[in-house]
């Protein structure tokens, strides 16, 4: 065991503040790392203030997480030390059930341990995240970091890049295929970026019209004003996919509609229960598919870091020093925020 420091919540109703804790030796199979880096997704705030249900205190988020392998277990063969690795949203998994030797880690049947907030599977101790200056991971949950790449808006490639990513690769997006991208955060500015460089024609849906000329510069060919009926009727029966990055419940009914027949409606965000009720008939009478999808599984984590790499996609970051993590997450619901908080955990040390 060695002393790590980091910024953790007490409660659901205090704010974030450091603290120092212990993390494991490296076991046989562990990368110990040194964080330089860590992106501040949503999940954190829903977890500091147990929106969910299942924080665990004390508990200290972060899961987009990049650094410096610093040692390495005997058994380990995939890094050195010295090494430029990330760690994402899950640290381990039962690694032998239908998911997990499908490489879908994400949704192993005995559920995923999550990088914070979750019993480790070994010594049930309370996963702690990335807000912090080390982590301890086994290898296999640990991904390399592509040569050249900048590594603090790689980060949020770790979430935001895989949960976008996943659903568009596993629903075959490519050249010519029409996809809209419902909301523009931190997942829906990737989104036009990765399906993009999949070759797609990609339009934003947004409710503001003054965000169209960003969503132009982010790669979207087109810009649709959701609360504008007829632009949307313009677009009926129009889309092969729509990948929804919407946080809030809204209304799944008129973007159904904009899908060919056949096409799929995807959804990453936990909007439940679906409100107002769908209309089955959107589905039903031209076989539409509405989806779902959960981040991305470790080999394909990897996968669209490499892919970022090679198309030259990074996400649009603001650098935070962890001292202003409290102001970052109010920042952040607030929607204030382009498009990611990106803590410097070089500031950790002030
Ligand atoms: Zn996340
Ligand atoms: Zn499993």
């Amino acid at each position: 065991m060695y002393t790590a420091i980091g910024y953790a919540a007490q409660s659901a109703t205090t704010p974030l503040a450091p603290m120092t804790f212990q993390r494991r030796s490296p076991r046989a199979d562990d990368v110990a790392i040194e964080i330089l880096y860590c992106g501040v997704c949503h999940s954190d705030i829903h977890q500091a203030r147990n929106e969910w249900g299942i924080a665990v205190y004390p508990l200290m988020p972060g899961h987009e997480i990049v650094g410096k392998v610093t040692a390495v277990g005997h058994a380990v063969s995939r890094y050195q030390v010295g090494d430029l690795v990330g760690v994402g949203c899950m640290v381990d998994s039962c690694r032998h059930c239908e998911a997990c030797a499908a490489d879908l880690e994400q949704y192993c049947l005995e559920g995923p341990t999550m990088t914070y907030a979750t019993p480790d599977r070994v010594d049930g101790s309370n996963t702690m995240g990335g807000y912090s200056n080390s982590i301890v991971v086994n290898q296999h949950f640990v991904v390399r970091i592509p040569t050249g790449m900048d590594l603090a808006s790689a980060a949020p490639i770790l979430c935001a890049g895989i949960t976008t990513y996943s659903p568009l690769k596993h629903h075959g997006v490519k050249a010519g295929h029409k996809v809209g991208i419902l909301g523009m955060g931190g997942l829906g500015h990737m989104g036009i970026k990765l399906a993009k460089a999949m070759g797609a024609e990609v339009t934003l849906f947004t409710r503001s019209a003054s965000k169209a000329e960003e969503a132009r510069r982010q790669g979207a060919d087109h810009v649709v004003v959701s609360t504008d009926a007829e632009q949307m009727a313009a677009v009926a029966g129009h889309f092969d996919f729509l990948l929804d990055t919407i946080p809030v419940q809204h209304d799944l009914n008129p973007y159904l509609e904009t899908l060919k027949f056949d096409g799929v409606h995807i959804l990453v965000g936990l909007i439940e229960p679906v409100e107002p009720p769908l209309h089955a008939a959107n589905l039903v009478l031209k076989r539409r598919v509405l989806a779902g999808s959960l981040i991305g599984g470790i080999a394909q984590t990897q996968e669209v870091l490499d892919f970022c790499a090679e198309h030259g996609i990074s996400c649009d970051i603001e650098m935070l020093d962890i001292q202003h993590i409290n102001e970052a997450y109010s920042r952040m619901i607030a929607g204030d925020v382009k498009y990611r908080f990106v803590i410097d955990m070089a500031t950790l040390k002030a």
